[in-house]
């Protein structure tokens, strides 16, 4: 075991001759927090395309699980969900005319149709699961309100809600922070770093003051490279990211 739970080593993507993901490698711990930062065009959604398998690079590998003996290059994107990588896009994606409640549980059953949940009588057990999760979102008082009458930020949490409910080992975050108010983004960086203690939580962003936040050590992706590593006070202070973010 060399304490990775994901390693993607030296992947390529070209997309009509362009470069957009160029020997890139990246690693992350079983129970680690990492922020990726990086300009518009740096790569970073092509990147959590790779490892989610919407996007096949054309040359490298991305190693998965406790002892990276897998190869999710080539798997399909529905196989690698299930191998535990649970990816969250940065708009919400709910079911807005159903309950929380009813919205956590159908990610609890691990049911993608909110009608197979109105004809589903919740056990105990489930309704206890369930009750647990929305107060680990913040949402517990919401409950039984419509999806839809919640604000963007409790939207977010919703969605963040019902894929920790599927339990992945890793989850990939895409910008979390985006049209939150600042009391929000609090809460959505203590989300995150909760989560992060039973599982590799992945997040780009942004906002450098929600990164400050996360508290954890940050990748800068730079024309579909690794750029710089480390702290965020390491790599704000590295010149090639100042020149890159300057765009000298
Ligand atoms: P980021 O998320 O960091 O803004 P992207 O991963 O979206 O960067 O894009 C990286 C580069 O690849 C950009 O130059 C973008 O225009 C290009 N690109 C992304 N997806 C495609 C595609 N499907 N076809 C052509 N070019 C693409």
């Amino acid at each position: 075991m060399n304490g990775s739970l994901l390693e993607v080593s030296a992947v390529s993507v070209t997309f009509d001759g362009f470069k957009a993901i160029n020997r890139l490698s990246f690693s992350i711990g079983p129970t680690e927090l990492r922020a990726i930062i990086g300009p518009n065009g740096a790569g970073k959604t092509t990147f959590m395309d790779i490892v989610t398998g919407k996007t096949r690079p054309d040359e490298g590998q991305v190693l998965w699980g406790e002892e990276l003996t897998r190869n999710l290059v080539g798997m399909d994107e529905a196989r690698i969900a299930r191998a535990g990588i649970g990816r969250k896009f940065q708009r919400p994606t709910v079911f807005e005319d159903q309950t929380v409640f009813a919205n956590l549980l159908m990610a609890h059953k691990n049911n993608r149709s909110p009608l197979a949940v109105l004809f589903y009588k919740p056990k105990r057990q489930d309704i206890a699961a369930v009750e647990t999760l929305a107060a680990r979102i913040g949402l517990a008082e919401q409950i039984r309100r419509k999806a839809g009458e919640l604000s963007h930020g409790q939207k977010q949490w919703l969605e963040i809600g019902m894929l920790l409910a599927q339990d992945p080992k890793l989850l990939l975050v895409d910008e979390p922070a985006a049209g939150m108010t600042l009391g929000e983004r609090e809460r959505t960086a203590d989300l995150l770093k909760e989560a992060a203690k039973t599982r590799a939580v992945v997040v780009v962003e942004h906002d450098m003051e929600f990164v400050r936040r996360l508290g954890c050590k940050v990748t800068v992706f730079h024309e579909g490279s690794m750029l710089a590593e480390g702290s965020l006070d390491h790599v704000t202070r590295n010149q090639d990211v100042i020149d890159v973010y300057l765009g000298r």
